[in-house]
């Protein structure tokens, strides 16, 4: 049985590492090929250094409290590599009323802080009173949240997570495909105090490991890139053909054929792990309305400012993870990363690295200007808000045009939609981000979970 995997991004690296595992004791497993039209593997993950300035195109870590994340790393012997990050992590910061204030960590915290005013934390306290919805209908988060929380609340705190994970707008992103797990506490509990409550003390659900390390990130000592570059090295038997755009998918008797500038492939399963606007345009052939739907799907646009700095440069400690901004903020920045406190290595001894991101798909229009203008705006926020006292002496910018697949309402069709091909074809799979989450550890989720499909009954 050959598999052919599309896109050697995280997703496409984690379903051949796992292949290759599987394959070892089942010789039934033929041939595994990634394709990429890019040069190397990665996908949207890259790092680059200047100066001793180490800046992430993409993401930054993958969460270490999912388990599955941690095992797949321990399996491929990585553990060398691995590097995670500060236990200062742990503290975030939200702008709001043009300061910064750390997120409550715990019930005292909460309600001394100054981050919600007193009318807001009562509406928050209010939650497990708050009647559950009855219908299934899909909602946007910002609904969701308000009906729950309180506007208050909604906004400063849960908006602007929303603009930190998806660079998105909370009134059009749905509740039940971007945040499943705070959509089914609402429905198994009646509410989201109550079922984290719940949850909390089933010890049997949440491991103390995934507890011990929640909030906390893994990457490398050469950064998020070392870390996929050194799991595709570890893909033993897997043939890697990069420099290769797939333009056709087509569907035989025997399995597939993939058209590519590089010549004509055959496979019996197929595994797409690529952007979904990438796949609209190859999936043509084999299903015409999951390739437009795929193709109506909506990317936020993004760019990333990675700022060097002397370390007496900057007034703010820069104790924490970073901050996110709340949408009713004049800021055009999304949220500025303290990197250099995250993980070690980031900037040379004596200074410090930061990292804005701006546009979003709030303030899209931001994106038709220029790296001048926009490095300008970002200085004279980062100014104000951590007390930045001279220019950066390092700058690294990066342009997403199409960054990160906002599931907005009514986004579940698609995955039904793309459910129904893989459940007709049996041989067909959907990964990638575009329908089962966006984080590293969703996407390493999703193609562990093609990995036992492909290879179940064989
Ligand atoms: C700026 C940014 C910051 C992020 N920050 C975080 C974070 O801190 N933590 C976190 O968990 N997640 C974060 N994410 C999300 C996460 O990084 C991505 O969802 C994930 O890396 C996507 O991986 P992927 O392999 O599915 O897709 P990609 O990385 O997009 O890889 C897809 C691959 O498919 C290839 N491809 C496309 N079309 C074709 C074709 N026709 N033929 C051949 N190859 C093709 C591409 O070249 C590419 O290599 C961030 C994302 C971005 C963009």
């Amino acid at each position: 049985m050959d598999i052919i995997i599309i896109g050697a991004g995280i997703s496409g690296i984690s379903l051949a590492y796992r292949l290759s595992e599987i394959k070892r004791d089942n010789p039934a497993i033929g041939a595994v090929t990634v394709i990429d039209k890019g040069h190397g593997a990665g996908g949207c993950i890259q790092t680059v250094c200047d100066n001793g300035f180490q800046v992430e195109s993409g993401p930054n870590g993958v969460l270490y409290s999912k388990k599955h994340v941690r095992e797949l790393y321990m399996r491929a012997g990585l553990e060398n590599v691995l590097q995670i990050s500060a236990p200062v992590t742990k503290r975030k910061y939200i702008q709001s009323g043009g300061q910064l204030h750390a997120v409550p960590s715990g019930p005292i915290s909460a309600l001394t802080s100054k981050l919600l005013s007193f009318p807001g934390k009562m509406r928050v306290l209010k939650e497990p009173f708050t009647p559950p919805k009855t219908d299934d209908s899909d909602e946007s988060i910002a609904e969701f949240t308000t009906r729950r929380i309180g506007a208050e609340a909604a906004d400063k705190l849960i908006a602007a997570v929303v603009g930190g994970i998806y660079a998105g707008d909370s009134s059009k992103i749905s509740v039940k495909s971007a945040f499943p797990r705070m959509y089914a506490l609402e429905h198994n509990y009646g509410s989201l105090i109550k079922g984290m409550l719940n949850k909390g003390n089933d010890g049997k659900r949440r491991e103390r490991a995934d507890r011990k390390h929640s909030g906390m990130l893994i990457s490398s000592h050469t950064g998020m890139q070392g870390l996929v570059t050194a799991l595709a090295e570890k893909c033993a038997g897997v043939n890697f053909r990069y420099n290769t755009s797939v333009e056709k998918a087509e569907k035989t008797d025997k399995g597939y054929k993939i058209y590519t500038n590089n010549g004509v492939l055959e496979c019996d399963r197929l595994a797409v792990c690529c952007n979904a606007y990438d796949a609209a345009g190859f999936l043509n052939p084999l299903d015409e309305t999951l390739a437009k739907m795929l193709a109506k799907v909506v990317y936020a646009p993004i760019f990333i400012c990675g700022m060097g700095f002397s370390a007496g440069n900057i007034s703010h400690p820069l104790d924490g993870f970073g901050y996110l901004a709340a949408p009713d903020e004049k800021s055009v920045i999304l949220g500025t990363l303290f990197s250099s406190s995250v993980f070690s290595g980031r900037a040379p001894d004596g200074k410090v690295l930061i990292t804005s991101i701006t546009v979003g798909d709030r303030n899209r229009e931001l994106f038709a200007l220029g790296d001048t203008e926009l490095k300008e705006m970002i200085f004279a926020q980062v100014k104000d808000i951590l007390g930045v006292k001279t220019s950066p002496e390092s700058v690294t910018v990066f342009r997403h045009e199409r960054s990160i697949p906002q599931y907005y309402i009514g986004h579940s069709a698609v995955v039904e939609k793309a459910d129904e091909l893989t459940g007709r074809l049996r041989t067909f799979y959907m990964g990638g981000n575009s329908c089962r989450g966006i984080s590293v550890a969703d996407c390493i989720q999703t193609s562990l979970n093609i990995a036992e499909k492909i290879t179940e009954n064989v």
